[in-house]
């Protein structure tokens, strides 16, 4: 689950973390009444959409040589011209995809006086099942570009849980971030605070770009993004009332909602499958066919009626949807019951696109009995080969 980023500040200022002041706001009056209560005479207008790339990026509405979502601002005015610009209008960035994210709101800061920008993230490393700590004196609006040509300036720094944070890991982010002094300690107190909020709020990715030093000496979090690993989130409703759904794909809010583990991807072909593993086959082999799956879709063990309609409804959502592939294995459930599942469902959804379905496992001859007795056009397929290639003929007749 992500978090705006006025939301990811308030919540680290709570951990001693230093941020600019600022105040979000909804309307133009109140974007003018959040900057009438900062000291100025520079403010921020920054537009809170749960992408990166704000700065860069462009308004759809806007002409092209218009500014992008992260506005300096000299005075008051100032912020409410860029707010009436800004709210309604659709912020493309490169992290939002062509169709750009509608700005409903926006958080306005006091403005900084920048020495330098630096970076600083955290991730849970599965590698190491371990935080990395990834830092680099190159921070700011091209740091995918540092990565990418330079990855010898990012340095890697990996906590121990067991161990925790301790003085060496502080001296070893102010060390790659070549800070001394004052600076190097305030490097080594945010770290730790950083850690200590990360830890404590079950984040499974916190990134700090830029965290600047400021021309009076100070190092502050300027832009964060904040994530939450959505399996401990039961323990921590303050996260959860955070929750922008507008921000989320309708599709996903849905399939959550049935207890579907549902991702939109960018191919044609719809994908219902029962567990993980083998929802992750079934899109290698739609590819290895030459097509590309439309969706991950995991049903879950307990594949009902009720869920199969739900995640047939899902993934018709999608347009660009021209073939459905069920792939169920009838281990707990037997496959008869996920027969009748799939045609009530189908019948109810009354669906158009071409239906390839594979079962497998306990009482899977009836199963296939009641597929074909069902008066449906459903092609089946007797192993995930066989039904690759099928889906991949279907869709490719109708396109
Ligand atoms: P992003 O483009 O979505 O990553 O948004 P950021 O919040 O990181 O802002 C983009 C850039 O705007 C930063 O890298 C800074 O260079 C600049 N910026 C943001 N806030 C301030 C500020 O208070 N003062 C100054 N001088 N620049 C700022
Ligand atoms: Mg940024």
């Amino acid at each position: 689950m992500n978090i705006h980023e006025y939301q990811a500040k308030e919540l680290l200022a709570k951990f001693g973390v230093g941020i600019p002041a600022g105040i979000a706001a909804l309307t133009v009056e109140e974007a003018v009444a959040a900057a009438k209560q900062l000291p100025g005479p520079l403010y921020v207008v920054k537009a809170q959409i749960h992408a990166g790339g704000r700065g860069k990026g462009k308004f759809k509405e806007l002409p092209a040589d218009a500014k992008g979502g992260v506005r300096l601002a000299k005075s008051v005015e100032e912020v409410e011209s860029f707010a009436k610009e800004m709210l309604g209008n659709t912020l493309v960035t490169v992290q939002t995809g062509e169709a750009g994210k509608q700005v409903n709101r926006l958080y306005v800061t006091d403005g900084v006086d920048i020495a330098k920008e630096y970076y600083l993230s955290m991730v849970v490393d599965r590698g190491t099942g371990r935080v990395a700590m990834i830092v680099s004196t190159e921070g700011g609006m091209d740091i995918e570009e540092v990565a990418h040509s330079t990855p010898e300036k990012i340095a890697t720094i990996v906590v121990d849980p067991a161990q925790g944070f301790m003085p060496h890991h502080g001296r070893a982010v102010a060390a790659a971030l070549k800070l001394s002094g004052d600076l190097a300690k305030q490097a080594g107190t945010i770290a730790k605070q950083l850690f200590t909020a990360f830890n404590a709020l079950d984040c499974d990715m916190l990134e700090i770009n830029p965290l600047v030093e400021t021309k009076d000496g100070n190092l502050l979090v300027l832009d964060t993004k904040m994530s939450f690993d959505s399996n401990a989130l039961y323990r921590h409703p303050e996260v959860v009332a955070l929750r922008d759904e507008t921000e989320e794909d309708p599709a996903e809010i849905e399939a959550s909602k049935y207890d579907l583990a549902y991702i939109k991807l960018d191919g044609n072909i719809g994908c219902m499958v029962n567990g993980a593993g083998l929802a992750m086959a079934t899109m290698d082999i739609i590819k290895l066919n030459g097509e590309f799956p439309a969706n991950f879709l995991d049903v879950g063990g307990g594949a009902t009626t009720e869920k199969v309609t739900a995640a047939f409804k899902i993934i018709l959502r999608d347009p660009a949807v021209k073939g459905i592939l069920v792939n169920i294995f009838g281990g707990i459930m037997k496959c008869d019951i996920i027969a009748d599942g799939i045609v009530a469902a189908a019948k109810e959804v009354n669906l158009q696109v071409p239906l390839v379905v594979r079962l497998e496992g306990t009482n899977v001859q009836q199963g296939k009995d009641i597929l074909a007795n069902s008066g449906l056009p459903i092609v089946p397929a007797n192993d995930l080969g066989d039904a690759a290639q099928k889906i991949v003929a279907e869709v490719r007749k109708v396109s």
